[in-house]
């Protein structure tokens, strides 16, 4: 079993059910275990146009499924909630980024990992900080802390939400 972690993102369509819904639907993850989950965020987007704020989180999965399986469920979790990709970083209902997969770096033209925004968005680090353990290297990005200290998260705020998993913290 591999350790791995996802972002989830919603600003359409009540975020806090996409984000329940999808955290439904990673637990019905084949060949996986959902362990964690992230407390929920909000913040402003930061995209083309006027957006309506995002709600974060992120979890933790223990599974089988290799890197490029991984992402296809992700990405059939995004269709079944109605993700259209129009325009890049537009509106969406679900996002879902496979952030970290065990210790591994990959670069393939499908999957970069880690995912390669991690360290200069508030919204997936600081989600992604509530799952691990705060001594934690990130492969090829170095300890979270120094990570978490060249970001100090002032746009982000804790949402009064918590996720539908019984180890959320
Ligand atoms: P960003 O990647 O900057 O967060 P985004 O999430 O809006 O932007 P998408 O339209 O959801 O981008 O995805 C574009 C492509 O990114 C996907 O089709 C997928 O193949 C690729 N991709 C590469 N690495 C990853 C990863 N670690 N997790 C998810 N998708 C990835
Ligand atoms: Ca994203
Ligand atoms: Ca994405």
């Amino acid at each position: 079993m591999i350790t791995a972690c996802v972002a989830l993102g919603s600003n359409l369509q009540e975020p806090a059910q996409q984000l329940m819904a999808a955290v439904a639907a990673l637990r019905g993850l084949e060949d996986s275990r959902l362990t964690r989950c992230s407390r929920v965020y909000s913040s402003a987007a930061v995209g083309p146009g006027e957006q309506p704020d995002y709600l974060n989180a992120a979890v933790m999965l223990e599974t089988r499924l290799t890197p490029l399986a991984l992402l296809d469920a992700l990405q059939r979790i995004e269709a079944r909630q109605g993700r259209e990709r129009e325009l890049r970083w537009g509106p969406r209902t679900l996002d879902l980024d496979l952030l970290l997969y065990g210790d591994q770096t990959l670069n393939l033209p499908r999957l970069q990992i880690p995912h390669p925004r991690i360290a200069e968005r508030d919204f997936v680090l600081y989600p992604l900080a509530d799952l691990l353990p705060a001594d934690c290297e990130l492969p090829g990005l170095g300890p979270l802390t120094a990570l978490l200290a060249a970001r100090p998260g002032a746009d982000l705020q804790v949402v009064d939400l918590q996720l539908p998993e019984e180890h959320c913290r």
